[in-house]
């Protein structure tokens, strides 16, 4: 079944969230004090949380995760991952300005000498505490001279789909990605639709609002008519977000809700 929205872009990829919960509220995403503690998630659901690294000092991880002691946690989780043959072994790094642009060159070195792919993210307005400015955003350009400060990269060729620029360093070791949407947005490759962990189709991280899949299911439809409200879902695609622009509409959820 092939998939293509009204703007003609192939709908390829499907992303699919197991669960909204999560062990830490980073201020980036998440307030409240709820959350799962560790032993009641099964280990897939480990290792993605174990993908989020947001600092390589324990105090700074405490303070933007508002969890004391995860730091060891995460850090063993991923040589876990890789040990456990998991390759590349990505770890998400959202950048937030006063918080933790000062470790781009280190988390250069970590990648280097993890064997681990750090990919930066450009804070979006995805958060409950609705915190967001184009202030707080470390865009591309300015993670690229840190970086080089530390040492210079190397472009890699990448798809026009993929979210992340990739980057090698020039002596060959070590490789990091930028996931820049608010700098340098890649809405016009866009190939993502994705359904959330309680069973709702989301167009776009953007939406504001959901299609209701599972209750689709619920209620017994055959395949060829799910087929069909998936179609003319995707008909309904957003073009493009709108960060930053006078007529933005914060999404109907945040990303803790959306999964990524
Ligand atoms: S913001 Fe929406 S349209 Fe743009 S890349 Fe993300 S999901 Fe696709």
């Amino acid at each position: 079944m092939s998939l293509t929205d009204k703007f003609g872009r192939p709908i390829t990829d499907l992303r699919i969230s197991v669960t909204d919960r999560c062990n830490y509220k980073c201020v980036y995403c998440r307030t409240g004090n709820d959350g799962a503690l560790y032993s009641d998630l099964p280990f897939s659901e480990y290792l993605r949380m174990c993908r989020v690294l947001v600092s390589l000092d324990r105090e700074r991880f405490a303070r933007i995760t508002r969890v004391p002691d995860g730091f060891d946690n995460v850090l063993s989780g991923i040589r876990a991952a890789r040990e456990a043959g998991l390759w590349p072994v990505k770890v998400n790094c959202v950048l937030m300005r006063g918080f933790n642009e000062d470790q781009i060159a280190a988390f250069g070195k970590f990648a280097r000498e993890e064997g681990v792919v750090v990919r930066f993210i450009e804070f979006m307005p995805l958060e409950e505490d609705r915190v967001w400015s184009p202030q707080v955003v470390v865009r591309l350009d300015e993670i690229l001279q840190r970086m080089a400060e530390y040492m210079p990269l190397v472009e890699i060729p990448h798809a026009l789909s993929e979210t992340a620029r990739r980057y090698r360093f020039e002596d060959g070791v070590g490789e990091i990605g930028i996931i820049a949407p608010v700098s340098h947005p890649f809405c016009g490759h866009c190939s993502r639709i994705r359904i959330t962990s309680d069973g709702k189709i989301r167009t776009c991280l953007f939406s504001v609002w959901d299609h209701d899949l599972y209750g689709l299911m619920r209620r017994g439809a055959s395949d060829e008519q799910l087929e069909q409200f998936i179609r003319d879902v995707v008909q309904r695609k957003e073009e493009r977000h709108h960060i930053g622009e006078a007529d933005f509409v914060p999404a109907s959820r945040t990303m803790v809700h959306i999964g990524g």
